[in-house]
């Protein structure tokens, strides 16, 4: 089913999702752009009377988020709890207005995918099937495509994923890759057996079809559904051997469920999680009979994920399928795809840091649509347009008119019959429906042009050259435009235009109040928002991409400068010694360092060298190692150890 019209009737109930952020790294700008779009959409359809309820999770399961744990030396638990609170921050930051946020690694999400699954065994959709797989020997795990890599056998590229080639496009099934190696351990992994559980896909072709036919789906996104529907649709996959940090599949011994079963169930989980704790039945949002329309909103890479696999997972379970899946774009940054690699990548942490979150909603909705395209953030484009539109068009209403009405001791005056406040206000069908259908930069634009008229208003009217009453009519007619225009922005600027209605000291201001009167009595005019300066982005990126590190990282490795008061071998070590080392203010240190091929241990007493003296301190079978000494090697077997100049004292800073 394709758009039509927005829906005319109020109290409908919602629930509304975004893609679930993944929990091995920050936010970057590109998970704004899904946030936003989304957020915007739930204020809108709150601010029209509806009930519209925000869930979103991190999505904690899979390899990559086992292998970056493994990487910081945390528990896959210890990571995830900190990614998500970084998540949480960063959203906060922007403004996304979630009714809850969850985890995948939760007790709800457990429960309701073993659920599903369940449900799936009972209607005979679940199978096992032995298959092959490589297999890491020294890390003694199953290697999925993207964690092996080698030599195209088309084009003969080297260092090309399991799965196709960047270079000449190809795509080959992991076997025929030519010299296949571990990116985890670096080994040549072996092909080995194993059994899988596999979702009979194809058994739910028919529920699919008539799933395209009664969703909300963007014409792109149902021809490319339907021509994976109709092409070569195969069982799916489900199952994922130990070690893996997921959920264990009940019944089954050290098999997971893939990452991509529980991840959208975390969408239901989130709910359930809210639900609880509000006393209401999950049944009541996301039952089959449930009232609320279900919507997805996702990017174009996942919708595979979200049009069939979903909704088959969820045909034969006792929950909802979705109303609407609401694909987008890529964002780009000044043209450019955004990858770290090329330097275009930017945190959306850091971005806060350098503009108000505020303008960069604006200016996303200011470009967004209802289509499958990816969006350009422009940097000179942005700075020009929050210039012009907000401070130049939008707040400019409001600051020029206040000096008039300050005069008159903050008192506005009943405006007469306006041609200008009709305009606006006739406008509210059109505002709603580009809301509805998610033409927000369609939405933009009209609301600016009534900026513009509203400021050709005053122009037209000059008030400075009129007596006072005059004047407080002309600017009491432009701030109630101001009130209208501020309803409108409202689900999309919402700090900024919270400080406009705290200036005309009025609190409700839902679209019921376009047309209604302000009070008599507004507040003094305070500054909004500054105009935006020239934006140069940190080219932090570029630097960790050539294995440049800036002067912050440098500062983080602790070296100073220790003396070794004792040197010793050790009892069953061929290549160790012990290094008691004085490290001034820091006390002693014990140190377990390979350098016995090149040293005596009488040799070294007094010596000075260099010591990473944070490095987190180490069990080794023969004690604690805390620290780690410096020294150079080549390929002979050579060691040197570093050492300062004669003066350098113990517990010096080396920086
Ligand atoms: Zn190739």
């Amino acid at each position: 089913m394709l758009y039509m019209n927005a829906p005319k009737k109020n109290n409908r109930k919602l629930i509304v999702t975004m893609a679930l952020p993944y929990a091995n790294s920050s936010l970057h700008l590109g998970h704004i752009l899904e946030a936003v779009q989304t957020d915007i959409w739930v204020r809108y359809q709150n601010q029209n009377n509806n009930e519209c309820l925000y869930f979103c999770a991190d999505d904690t399961h899979g390899t990559p988020v086992m292998l970056k744990a493994k990487e910081l030396n945390v528990t896959p638990q210890e990571l995830i709890k900190k990614v998500q609170k970084d998540h949480q921050d960063t959203y906060k930051l922007y403004n996304i207005n979630f009714t809850n946020f969850h985890s995948t690694h939760s007790d709800e999400n457990k429960s309701i995918s073993e659920d599903i699954y369940k449900s799936a065994l009972d209607n005979d959709l679940i199978s096992k099937e032995s298959i092959n797989q490589l297999f890491d020997t020294k890390e003694e795990m199953f290697l999925s495509d993207r964690f092996i890599k080698g030599t195209c056998p088309k084009c003969g590229a080297q260092d090309q994923y399991g799965d196709g080639c960047g270079t000449c496009n190809a795509v080959y099934s992991v076997e025929d890759l030519i010299n296949p190696t571990s990116t985890i351990s670096g080994t040549t992994p072996i092909i080995k057996d194993t059994e899988h559980i596999f979702f009979d896909l194809p058994k739910k072709r028919d529920s699919l079809d008539s799933f395209l036919q009664n969703t909300i789906l963007q014409e792109p996104i149902v021809n490319k559904l339907k021509e994976w529907l109709n092409d070569d649709l195969k069982k799916w996959d489900i199952s994922r051997d130990a070690p893996y940090f997921g959920f264990e599949i009940p019944g089954e011994k050290n098999k997971y469920f893939y990452v991509w079963l529980d991840a959208p169930i975390g969408y239901i989980a989130s709910a359930k999680n809210w639900a609880n704790k509000n006393n209401i039945l999950i049944e009541t949002l996301w039952g089959k009979e449930s009232e609320y329309e279900i919507h997805h909103f996702i990017g174009k890479d996942i919708s595979y994920f979200h049009g069939l696999f979903w909704p088959a997972l969820l045909d034969s379970s006792n929950y909802k399928l979705p109303t609407g899946i609401h694909v987008h774009g890529f964002l780009t940054l000044n043209g450019e795809k955004m990858s770290k690699s090329k330097g275009t990548g930017i945190m959306a942490k850091e971005f806060a840091e350098i503009c108000d979150p505020e303008t960069l909603r604006y200016y996303f909705a200011s470009k967004l649509n209802n289509k499958v395209e990816d969006l350009d953030l422009n940097l000179d484009d942005y700075v020009q347009k929050i210039n012009s539109d907000l401070v130049g068009k939008y707040l400019n209403i409001a600051s020029r008119s206040s000096s008039f009405i300050k005069k008159n001791n903050n008192k506005l005056i009943d405006e007469v019959d306006s041609s200008l406040l009709d305009k606006i206000i006739s406008n509210k069908e059109r505002i709603l429906n580009y809301f509805e259908s998610r033409e927000f930069s369609k939405a933009v634009k009209l609301i600016m042009e009534m900026a513009d008229e509203t400021n050709k208003y005053i122009n037209e009217n000059t008030p400075w050259k009129k007596e006072l009453n005059e004047s407080v009519e002309i600017s009491s007619i432009a701030l109630s435009a101001f009130y209208y225009l501020s309803i409108y922005l409202k689900p999309i600027i919402p700090n900024i235009t919270k400080a406009a209605f705290d200036f005309l000291n009025t609190e409700k201001n839902s679209f019921d109040d376009i047309g209604k009167k302000l009070n008599k009595d507004i507040n003094n005019y305070k500054p909004i928002l500054s105009r935006l300066d020239k934006i140069e982005l940190p080219k932090e990126e570029k630097m960790e991409d050539q294995n440049i590190i800036n002067i912050n990282q440098f500062a983080d490795i602790d070296l100073r400068v220790a003396k070794i008061i004792e040197a010793s071998n050790v009892e069953g070590a061929d290549k160790l010694l012990k290094l008691k080392l004085s490290v001034g203010d820091l006390g002693n240190r014990q140190v377990f360092a390979g350098i016995k091929s090149a040293y005596n241990p009488s040799d070294l007493n007094g010596k000075l060298v260099i010591l990473v003296s944070n490095l987190a301190p180490r069990q080794m079978k023969f004690g604690l190692s805390e620290g780690m000494v410096l020294a150079s090697s080549d390929d002979k077997g050579g060691i040197y150890l570093i050492s300062p100049d004669s003066g350098a004292e113990e517990g010096q800073r080396v920086k």
